[in-house]
Formats: C-alpha cells, structure tokens, sequence
C-alpha cells in the first residue's frame, strides 16, 4: 500500500483551516492561533502554516527541505490566490504575504520576520492600480527591500548594527528632500528610494535584489528556519527552558495592511486590562500605520477607547471578536489586529501576560461569570504571583523610567518579594538609629548575621552583596516579611569609607536606593511605592476588606484552595507579631518556632552569648535562668495567640558562629557582663571556633552535652503552656528536637523534656496536651527513620540542612558558584530554592515510608524554606505528608500550591 505523503503545510481561509488550538506543538502557538480564530469565524486574512516537524527535517538534513514541501506550498498559496482573487506574482492584482516565525512557546522579538513579500519592479505597478496609491506602494517595496536584505541576505551577519546603511540612505534622502519624517516623502522620492537601496544590495551582496517571488518565499522561509538558531534565540531558550529540539513553525499569510491611509489603522488589545484585571477592551492603535509603527513608539498610539469614535464599525467587529475569543478560549487574550479601509482582519491571538493582581481578579471574575469553574481558576494563578498582592511595589511607570535612565545597578537574588526605597545604611545601628529619626533606610551589608537583625527590623529593605536564597539575609527577610536582595555580586561595599561600588557608579551612605525583592534588581535613587491592599486589610487592618476588590478577590481565591487542598499549611514564626500575622493569612499551627531567632531581639543575645561560653554547668544556669523568664513570656503569648493549633518549638539550635562576639568591643562588653576577665573570654571564642560550623556543635548536639539547655527549655515551654491551662485555655505545643541522626540521641532528649513536662504539670495540677517529635535534617535520619519513629510523634523535614547535608553543600558558601551550575544546565534549579526530588526527595520518601512502617499515624511535615515553593509543596502532596510549613508571608502562596497539587493528583 503507498504510504500518504507526510501533511507539512497547514491551510487556513475563508472560515475553514486544517489545524486547530490543541496543533501548537505542530503549528507553533501563533499557528495553532491562526487556524482556530479561522474555523470559529474570526476575520483572519487566509495563509499557511509550514509545520515545526519541517522546522526540525531541516536541521537534521544540512538545511534541505523535504520533497514534497514545495508541491504542498504551491498548492496552498494557490488556494490563497482563489480565495482573494489575487495572484502571487501576478502584474495587475498582486498577492503580497507575509513571512512569519512562531514556535509552541512564544519567544517575543527573538526570531524573523518578512512583510510585503511578492514585491518587484512589476508588482509594485500592479499595488499602484489596485490601491490607487503609489506612495504607498513603493513605501511597501522600500520596506520590503531593507526587511529582506536585513534578514534573509544579511542572515549570516552576527552583528547587525541597527543603524545600517539603508537607514542612512533615508536619511540622505530625508534631506534631499528637506522633510524631517518618513511620512513626508513623497512617491518619487520613495521611487528613487527603492532604486538606491537595489543598488545597495547589489553592492553589499553582489546579487540582484531577487524579482522572482518564488525565489522571495523560499528566501524567507529559510531565513525565519535558520533564525530559530540565532543567538538571541538560543539565549532565550536557555533562559526560559525552552528544548533546543522543538524547532519554528513558519505562517505565510496575505497582508492586510492598516497604513493605506484614513480607513485604516492597526493596533493591539488585550480583552482585560492586564494589569488590573478590569473586564474591559485595553489596548492602543493607530491610524494609517503598520503594526511596527506601534511598537517602534515613534507615534503615540490612541486609547483603543478611542477606536469608537474614530472607527465605528470596526471597533464594534473588535468587540465582539474579543468577546467570541474570550469566550472560546475561556481566559484573557492578547490580540493584534489591523483595519484596512474599514475592514478589520485579526492577525494573532493568544493568552494575555498579567500581573498578580490581574491574574487573580480575572480569574476570579470569570469564575462568577460562569467561563471557568473554581477548578479552572485555582490552577490558572501562578503561585508566586500571589506575592505581588501582599508586597509594596514599585509604581510600574516610575520603574519603567528609571530602567529608561539607566539606573538598573546590578541584579542578586529575588529573595524577599516587594520593593523598597530608601537611603543607604551600612550598619545595623545605623538603620536603627536612622529610622528613629524618620528615615527610610535599606540597609546595604556584604552579609548579614544575628547582630544585624534590629537594622533589619528597622530597615524598608535589605540589600547584601553575599549569600544565596537561604542565606541568614534572606531567610530571615522573608520570615519578617521584609524586602530582600541578596547576593548581589556587582556590589563592592566598603563599611570603612560607607560606600558601595557598581561598575563605577559609587553611592555613599545617606543616598537614595531602590530594590526590588520580586526582580532581585537593584536601583539607583529613588522610585515611589504602593502599598499592598489585602495587607492593609489583614494585617494592619487599616482598610475595610468590603471596600477593596482586590482583596475579596484574593479572599475568595484561598477560599476555594482551603476547600480544595489536603495538605495543611502551618508557617515559621518564632515571636508574637509573627504568630498574628500568621493568623491573618489563616495559617493552621505554626511548624517551627526557631527559639535562637527569639534571641535576636533586643540584649537576650548577650545571654546566649553568655550561656554559649559559660565555663560549667553553674555558669551556664545563670545564663539560662536570665533566658527562662523571656522565653516563657514569648511562648505564652505565641501560643495564646494560636489558641488550639499546634505550636511546633524547636530547642536551641544555634550555630555557634552565629553567635559568638565577632568584634573587640563585643568581645569586651560580654567580659563585663559576665564577670570574667577579657583576655580568658577571648580565648574561650577562640576555643570554640569551628571550621565548620554548620556541622558543628549545634542542634541536640548541644543539649546532649549540655542537658540544663534542654531542661530550662523546656520548662518555659510547659510553664508557659500549664499557666495558659490554668487560665481555660487549650494550648497545644509539640516540642521538636532538631539535628537528630540516631534514635538514641532523640530517646536521650526526650527523657529530659518528658521529665520536665510531668512535673510542671504536676506543679501547676493541669494536664497539656503535647507531643515529642524530631527535625529530620540528615541523611542518616532518613536512612534509620524507622529507629527513630519509636521515640518521634512526629518528623518535621528540616530540608535546608537536608540539602546542604544530601549534597554536601554548604548553605552559606554555595551562592558562590550555584548560580553558575544553574545556568549551565549542572542543576536544573537551585536546591535551596526549590526541592531537589531525585535526591534530597529520594531520602524523604525513604524516611516517610520508614517512619509509617514504624508508627502508622506519625505526623509529618516540612519546615525547610522549601515549604513555601510550589513545585516544593506538589511534592510534598505527592509523598503524603500532613502539612508545610513557610515563613507568614508565603502561607497564601503554599495554599495555593496545596490546591494546585490535590487538582492534578485527581485529574491523573
Ligand atoms: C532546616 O534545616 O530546614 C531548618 C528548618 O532549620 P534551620 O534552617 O533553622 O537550620
Ligand atoms: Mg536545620
């Protein structure tokens, strides 16, 4: 039996198309566009879509074509001819087309591009006769010429200057001519326009400009197949993941052109305003222009609201093609269209880019106006984009000004969402100290450690020139819910003469700065910020969530997550406004409750300090006995605030590095405080220095050693859960015992906390409700996690630790070279930020598995900054455990998450 020939070439006309939406992947995105406005009647000049499959034939056969594509074309473009009456080539009634790209993913601006194709020196007569224009006819073939000698003769050519000598050929003649813009030349002068710039091909190239229109297609083709791997396009796809594999698709279609003069126009539109959401046509045109003259921004486009007026007719064809497109493909479209003498014909479509807020608000009103279904709506939102509703940010304008000047400094680590502006402090103090006087400050440091965390506090934003995504920076940013950008490797601070460096450009301390957490871009001077809606709502509730639509969007959104999800969301928090703010954002318990960040307020660091390098037992209860009485006042009121939700805290776990006195005068006033001479607490530091603190003498480590830290511990948490007892309340602390690699380190811990928790509550005469359960942060716990659910009631997977400790990592060193493996393709994403399933995910798997096998109803969970990611929390859904837990600010966005996950497990 002959086999039928391969189809390549893909027809659309006249209200009919061989392809449809769900082609992309044969017929590129805007192919697959093209074809479906066809068949559902939207107004689209007729054309052809060569496949991406040929796109692919082509670079796996040296750059040949199949055989059979250029039957298949002829056939195509015959159908064209039919169709418009037209003939391609043809002297009296030519049929012009255009050449265009369009891959499965659009890459903006990165491929070519040819227009006015079929244009010759007979042609042009022909466009003369029809249009009854020749100014415009040859402007079109003067186009067409520097457009194809750009890009398909020019091909080759790595550097294409921009101002290249065609451009200066219209300059010549914009001044031979006296005239200062193109559009005040003339048919002779555009006559003579054409002729100097064939001369010009003929001098660059050494060819004729090509008259045979054949010959210009397949001229075209090739340069718009070859133009997939051009430099910038294979940036993109490195950027963007994008498989080098897919290849282009390439649409011929008619022309239509929009600058054949008061009768027409072209423009863009999107069906909802896409920064907003509002359900109304946004979007701009112009009068007599080609869709270049709109994006070249040499004339300012018209407010499509505008179109009424000047074009009735065709704004109401626009309106009801976006409606009939809107609800076709059930969400916002982005739309370019062009009016030719009162015609309008669509040229693409396809789903808008949008804001955060837009994404919510459109779709949360498409859901009310029964498009999409709650479902639908849950899974169009990215997550992260809910960041962009609880954050300041930058006035989208301002910022696309400052860019405009020049004023980008350099870029680090979107690590703290949201936008801050301020003047620049080096050090701690001086944020405090500044803020008291009324000053916004960013604070400005190479990295930041637990002395710095008041000027953090006191900070709008914080800026650091080292660290990667789980720096202290970041982390601790995040958990206040404070702009954050860390790493920015450009930055040269010099704390001694208070300035920072970039490329040049120094800035003292004082001056302004601006930095934007959700970007990681950093900013010269100053930029105005908005302040989120929903937080005014919620947390400072300085504003009635009646009387902002933004927020009932967003509340209604995590609504319908909290209906959806199984996974529960808990969030870090380690003091009381941290606890509240968990509450606004609906948090269901707080899993994690780091007792040293308690410390970093105010002067309790001195008492760690002081616990840390106590010389015995009878020292360090001294120490101890100055933090019971604050540590219980802090767990009081976290877990008043809780009420009946679990309350996870965790026992001491601090890096010593972290804490011990850095400086002299530290080194001095800690001497003081605690009695002991200077030089004998000197060399205690130098005693304890670790050359490796991460894996140190930290987490239970500490306690086993010194089990008087565990007990006083302890004992503030269930003094402070029994008095809440005595005062009718139900309070419910699980105590977490962190770094655990045996079953006998946690059995050891365990025993203490137990005896502690039994005789307080016989103290107070009050039962607790509590449970004992441990940090899963090593390998070896997940290996013997089985040993360790005899003692645990719960696992809590500490998954920084287990990344840095799975792949050998050090947290804080590793934004050093990370970043580069990332962009290498070594690691698809950096695992700090995102979970590294096949290893650090293997581990976890095995230790839930283990830790079931042991104990069926052991709760699990996350607390690793890795709780608040998506793709993160979908993998915790999939290996089952009960909840995540992430910093207050992120709670919204893993809700989401959960949803999101519990959708496609049941879709599968
Ligand atoms: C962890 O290791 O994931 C964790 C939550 O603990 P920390 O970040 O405090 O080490
Ligand atoms: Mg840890």
């Amino acid at each position: 039996m002959a086999s039928r020939a391969a189809k390549r070439v893909f027809f659309f006309g006249n209200g009919r198309a061989e392809g449809h939406a769900q082609m992309r992947n044969t017929l590129g995105g805007k192919g697959a566009g093209l074809h479906e406005m066809t068949r559902i009647g939207i107004p689209v000049p007729p054309g052809f879509t060569i496949s991406t499959e040929v796109c692919r034939y082509y670079y796996d056969h040296r750059r040949q074509y199949p055989r059979d594509l250029k039957t298949q074309i002829e056939v195509a473009l015959s159908r064209m001819e039919k169709i418009l009456k037209r003939g391609f080539g043809d002297v009296e009634n030519p049929l012009l087309v255009s050449v265009r790209s369009g891959a499965r993913e659009s890459m903006p601006g990165m491929m070519d591009t040819v227009l006015n194709l079929g244009l010759n020196d007979q042609t042009v007569q022909g466009l003369i006769r029809r249009t009854g224009n020749p100014r415009f006819a040859f402007d079109c073939y003067r186009r067409f010429i520097q457009m194809y000698a750009d890009v398909v003769l020019d091909a080759e050519s790595k550097e294409r200057s921009g101002v290249d000598s065609f451009e200066a050929l219209l300059e010549a003649q914009k001044k031979a001519a006296g005239v200062r813009t193109d559009a005040e030349l003339d048919d002779n002068a555009l006559r003579e326009l054409v002729s100097a710039y064939k001369r010009e091909v003929k001098d660059r190239f050494g060819i004729e400009f090509p008259q045979d229109p054949m010959e210009q297609l397949w001229g075209a083709i090739g340069a718009v197949f070859g133009s997939w791997n051009n430099d910038r396009a294979i940036a993109y796809r490195e950027l963007y993941k994008i498989p080098h594999g897919w290849g282009t698709a390439v649409n011929v279609q008619a022309m239509v052109f929009g600058n054949l003069g008061d009768r027409c126009a072209t423009g863009v539109a999107f069906t909802r305003d896409p920064a907003t959401g509002e359900k109304s046509l946004y979007g701009e045109f112009l009068i007599n222009a080609q869709g270049e003259d709109v994006v070249a921004g040499i004339r300012t486009p018209r407010p499509i609201v505008e179109l009424r007026q000047a074009m009735p007719k065709a704004a109401a064809e626009l309106q009801r093609a976006a409606k009939l497109l809107e609800g076709h493909y059930r969400d916002m479209q982005d739309i370019e269209f062009t009016i030719e003498n009162g015609t309008l014909w669509l040229l693409q479509t396809r789903a808008g880019k949008r804001t955060g807020f837009a994404s919510v608000r459109i779709a949360v009103d498409m859901v009310d106006e029964r498009i999409i279904t709650k479902a639908d709506a849950l899974r169009r939102v990215e997550p992260d984009q809910l960041n962009q509703l609880l954050r300041p940010i930058f006035d989208p304008q301002k910022k696309a000004l400052a860019q405009k000047e020049g004023r980008l400094l350099g870029k680090g680590l979107a690590a703290g969402p949201g936008a801050a502006t301020g003047r620049i402090v080096f050090h701690a103090e001086d944020a405090v100290e500044w803020k008291k006087r009324g000053t916004r400050v960013v604070l400005c440091r190479i990295e930041t450690s637990p002395d710095d965390i008041r000027g953090m506090d006191a900070a709008e934003g914080i800026l650091t020139a080292r660290g990667g995504m789980t720096s202290h920076a970041a982390l601790v940013a995040r958990q206040m819910g404070k702009v954050c950008v860390a790493g920015c490797e450009a930055l040269h601070i010099d704390y001694a003469a208070r300035t920072v460096a970039v490329d040049g450009v120094v800035l003292k301390e004082g001056d302004w700065i601006s930095i934007d957490g959700s970007t990681g871009e950093v900013f010269k001077d100053q930029i105005e910020t908005r302040p989120s809606e929903v937080l005014q709502v919620l947390v400072a509730r300085s504003l009635d969530g009646k009387k902002s639509r933004i927020y009932q969007c967003y509340a209604k959104l995590m609504r319908w997550a909290d209906e959806v999800r199984t996974l529960g969301v808990r969030c870090n928090a380690d003091q009381p406004d941290q606890a509240e703010i968990a509450m606004a954002f609906g948090s269901e318990g707080i899993g994690l409750c780091r007792t040293e960040h308690m410390f970093f307020q105010g002067d309790r660091i001195q008492s760690v300090r002081e616990m840390i390098l106590a010389e015995d037992e009878t020292g360090r209860r001294r120490a101890l006995a100055k933090l019971l009485p604050m540590q219980k006042q802090d767990f009081k009121a976290i877990l008043d605030i809780m009420g009946e939700l679990p309350v996870t805290i965790r026992t001491l776990d601090p890096p010593l590095h972290e804490f011990l006195p850095k400086t002299d005068r530290e080194v001095v006033e800690l001497a003081q405080v605690m009695g002991v001479p200077i030089d004998s607490l000197r060399s205690k530091v130098q005693v304890l220095h670790e050359f490796n603190p991460m894996l140190g003498h930290r987490g239970c480590r500490l306690g086993i050693s010194y089990p008087e830290i565990t007990e006083i511990q302890a004992q503030a948490i269930f003094e402070a859960a029994c008095e809440l007892r005595c005062e009718g309340k139900n309070p419910f602390p699980e105590v977490m015992i962190p770094l655990v690699g045996s079953r006998q380190e946690l059995r050891e811990q365990k025993m203490i906390v137990e005896k502690v928790a039994r005789a307080t509550q016989a103290a107070y005469g009050v039962k607790v409700r509590y449970l004992i359960g441990t940090m899963i942060e090593l390998p070896r716990a997940c290996m013997v996690a089985d040993e360790i659910a005899e003692e645990a009631e719960f696992f809590s997977f500490g998954t920084n630790d287990l990344t840095q400790t799975c792949l050998g990592l050090s947290r804080d060193d590793a934004g050093k070279f990370l970043p580069s493996y990332v962009v290498h393709g070594l690691l698809p994403d950096d695992p700090f930020v995102s979970l590294d399933r096949d290893g650090v995910g293997s581990l976890m798997k095995i230790a839930v598995t283990k830790g079931r096998k042991t104990r069926k109803n052991l709760e699990m969970g996350i607390c690793g900054e890795h709780g608040g990611e998506p793709r993160s929390v979908a993998f915790c859904h999939e290996i089952g455990l009960d909840y995540v837990s992430c910093s207050p600010y992120r709670v919204p966005i893993a809700k989401l998450a959960a949803a999101q996950a519990k959708l496609s497990a049941s879709d599968k």
